[in-house]
């Protein structure tokens, strides 16, 4: 599975990077601030971040591994306050023994158990992967629908959840908003909101229709590897002459992979 490129680090000094006592608090889903009214981009200012994202990395993947819709429906309900790599660690074997509903439901709560002791919230995932699997039998014919309600339905699949798969594996243009998502949203003021569902409804609208499949890739590997939570790194950051955070740090030259980035898309654009 791919994670964001590797971004060889400009030589830019910073000017003055704030302290860690007077850096502003990221924002979360518990806490997410104050939070703007509307986006701080043009439509073509948002377009020109698609841009950068799309440049940089044309096919982003998830990191959960899967080798059908349904172990992908799994790992996202044990991936909830967990790390992907702990996941898939953990979902190596399990899915080597059981790839289906029925072999599952077969293998039983405590073998499950037994399985994700290393996930956090283990035995009530278990519990639920046992509940999902029997409801995929009895009303889908074993088969993951595609379709949203269906999916929130299942025992442990919230929104977030339903999103994911559809997106990753139905290729559906949702957005699944997770703490990643939901930081930069409000953060760099693209889709503010103070729910998980109005940053959705809102990077929805903000997103031009031609980005809106991998957004949701995109976004995530930006907050998860370049604008984390308690330090943005602003230095590798594709986006970032067009990023209007006022947590950006400020340096005396634009990083490197913005600058080459940019110069790549303005390349294609005149072939
Ligand atoms: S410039 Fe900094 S704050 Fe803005 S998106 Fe990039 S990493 Fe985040």
């Amino acid at each position: 599975m791919k994670q964001a490129k590797s971004t060889s680090a400009s030589k830019a000094k910073p000017r003055a990077a704030k302290s860690k006592s007077t850096r502003k608090k990221a924002p979360s889903v518990d806490n997410p601030g104050k939070v703007l009214k509307r986006s701080r981009y043009s439509k073509a200012e948002t377009y020109a971040i698609f841009q950068r994202f799309h440049a940089d990395n044309p096919e982003p993947e998830g990191e959960l591994d899967y080798v059908n819709a349904y172990t992908l429906l799994v790992a996202v309900v044990l991936s909830a306050q967990a790390t992907d790599v702990g996941v898939n660690r953990a979902t190596r074997h399990l899915f080597e023994i059981a790839d289906t509903p029925q072999k599952m439901v077969a293998l039983g709560e405590d073998k499950v158990r037994e399985e994700i002791r290393t996930i956090g919230l283990f035995k009530t995932k278990a519990k639920n992967v046992i509940l999902l699997s029997e409801q995929l039998i009895r009303d889908h014919g074993g088969e993951v629908p595609e379709n949203r309600e269906a999916l929130e339905k299942l025992p442990g699949v919230g929104r977030k959840t339903a999103n994911v798969v559809l997106n990753i594996f139905f290729g559906h243009p949702t957005i699944a908003v997770d703490t990643h998502l939901f930081r930069l949203g409000n953060r760099i003021g693209i889709a503010p909101g103070k729910t998980p569902l109005d940053v959705e409804k809102a990077m929805e609208k903000a997103v031009p229709t031609e980005f809106s499949l991998h957004a949701h890739h995109w976004l995530i590997l930006h907050g998860r590897y370049i604008c984390k939570a308690r330090k943005p790194e602003c230095r590798r950051c594709v986006i970032y002459d067009l990023c209007k955070s006022p947590e950006k740090e400020k340096f005396d030259a634009v990083p490197e992979i913005a600058v080459r980035t940019r110069a790549q898309i303005e390349r294609e654009s005149t072939k």
